[in-house]
């Protein structure tokens, strides 16, 4: 039996020309493969604006979330519109997107009614999921309409998480039992599944979010438990690129990606693949590509187990949001570690998220990585919750917290290749830096500084690339 998963990404689904190529790419991929199941995001800025209608619910601002509403049934509408449905087509996706649209009000106005109770994430799980919910049913339809057999499914219906909402992780044996149950028999029946990414349910019933970018965190744990051949990631870019193409013109696609290369790059800022995706991946050797829909026939990115080759090289370079606490003495790192570790996990459900601490004679300095998961919100909250713990023991704690930014060059064979370290760091020159550190994995190297410096140093390390690249070619 061979499987394929597709996902698909909001940047994708938002236009009718993106979603013709949607549909001429399912409809190419449904006769090559045996089984073929499509994981979809909320249409572009979907989200953003579901979060928005939650902050708008919990100061109370009525009017503030029912515009938002009205603006998201008028643009899932005016989309359906451009659509070739048939009329009774048409009325039930409309139906549809009416009764989720006033279920998010409905939830906007529990969260409002809640007001003493500071706005956890988990309440804005249940407004966010609406996003994938709609574009899930809208794919679906047209796939019917062109005689393909499309169902929506709900990752709630799927996906069993664990309660960190807003940064929810798949609980993978309750989820394998709940994929044979609901998706199995679908995909038994010919049907292609249109499962909404992102969205998942705790074991009590409460709704989840994997993240930002949590679809293609669905799509990976999906894949890996369907025991699927291989999932391509859908986006509008040509692939994996060696920087951020909207920032550094001559940035190109990266063929080949081994696993760990992958993941250090996700983990440390490219938005295009979400932090923990990778892992699932890795451990079920599942081949992952990374394509342009609008160049459906161009070679993209291939991450998988090969190493693509031996020589040590820098392959990409990124940046990622990074929080540092600094303390002008010098003394244990442990207490502070151990806080930062709990407070991490209590505000946003992660582990052992610090990259670098250093100690010397008179200071000492902690870094950690905030991971694209997180939205800005998140961010402040982390902020705020350790300033308001260290206050807690102000003799014990006279730490300093900062944004940073993170740097980080990606690549392979670092751990044997001290020369091309220090040539990334000689790009440095001149911009100071607080902090480095060679990744476990040996793929990259990341360098902590301040925020205002994470472009020219970025631009930097590209060049380097760019120049290496056309030495050896
Ligand atoms: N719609 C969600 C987001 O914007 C999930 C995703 O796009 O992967 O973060
Ligand atoms: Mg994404």
């Amino acid at each position: 039996m061979t499987t394929l998963v597709m996902k698909f990404g909001g940047a994708s689904l938002g236009t009718s020309d993106g979603l013709a190529q949607v549909l001429s790419i399912i409809a190419g991929e449904s006769n090559n493969w045996e089984r073929l199941l499509i994981v979809v995001s909320a249409l572009d800025g979907v989200t953003d604006m579901l979060l928005d209608a939650a902050h708008f619910a919990r100061i109370d601002h009525p009017r503030g979330y029912r515009r938002i509403a009205a603006n998201l049934r008028t643009r899932h509408l005016a989309l359906i519109d451009q659509l070739p449905l048939d009329r009774p087509d048409r009325n039930t996706l409309q139906a549809d997107i009416d009764q989720l649209i006033s279920a998010l009000l409905d939830d906007c106005l529990a969260i409002a009614n809640n007001l003493n109770e500071d706005l956890s994430p988990m309440h804005s799980d249940t407004v966010v999921a609406v996003g994938e919910r709609l574009s899930a049913r809208i794919i679906a339809a047209l796939l019917r309409k062109n005689d393909i057999r499309g169902v929506a499914v709900d990752g709630t219906d799927v996906l069993i998480t664990d309660d960190v909402h807003g940064n929810a992780n798949p609980e993978l044996g309750p989820t394998a039992q709940r994929i044979d149950e609901v998706l199995m028999p679908i995909l038994q029946r010919d049907m292609i599944p249109v499962l909404t990414g992102y969205i998942g349910i705790t074991a009590a019933g409460l709704t989840t979010t994997l993240g930002r970018g949590g679809t293609d965190y669905t799509a990976s744990v999906i894949s890996a438990l369907l025991g699927a051949d291989e999932l391509w990631i859908w986006t509008d870019v040509d692939g994996m690129m060696s920087a951020d193409p909207r920032q550094q013109r001559n940035a190109r696609v990266i063929p080949q990606l081994s696993y760990s290369e992958a993941a250090d790059f996700a983990y440390f800022g490219a938005r295009i693949l979400h932090a923990r995706m990778i892992s699932p991946l890795a451990e079920a050797r599942l081949p992952l590509r990374i394509k342009n829909i609008f160049h459906p026939k161009g070679a993209g990115t291939l991450v998988s187990s090969e190493e693509g080759g031996s020589d040590p090289v820098i392959k990409a370079v990124t940046s990622i949001q990074g929080l540092s606490l600094r303390r002008p003495t010098s003394g244990s790192l442990a207490g502070v570690t151990r806080l930062v570790g709990n407070t991490l996990f209590k505000t946003l459900g992660l582990r052992s998220e610090v990259l670098i601490a250093s100690q010397s004679a008179n200071s000492s300095f902690i870094c950690l990585v905030i991971p694209t998961s997180i939205d800005i919100a998140g961010v402040e909250h982390l902020q705020r919750a350790l300033q308001a713990k260290m206050a807690e023991y102000p003799e014990k704690m006279p730490w300093e917290i900062e944004r940073v930014s993170l740097v980080t060059a990606i690549g392979r064979g670092l751990q044997r290749a001290p020369r091309l370290i220090a040539r990334v760091l000689e790009q440095m020159d001149g911009i100071e830096i607080c902090g480095i550190a060679l990744g476990a994995s040996n793929c990259s190297v990341t360098v902590a500084l301040a925020r205002k410096d994470s472009r020219e140093a970025v631009a930097r390390i590209h060049d380097l690339i760019v120049k290496t690249d056309s030495n050896s070619a």
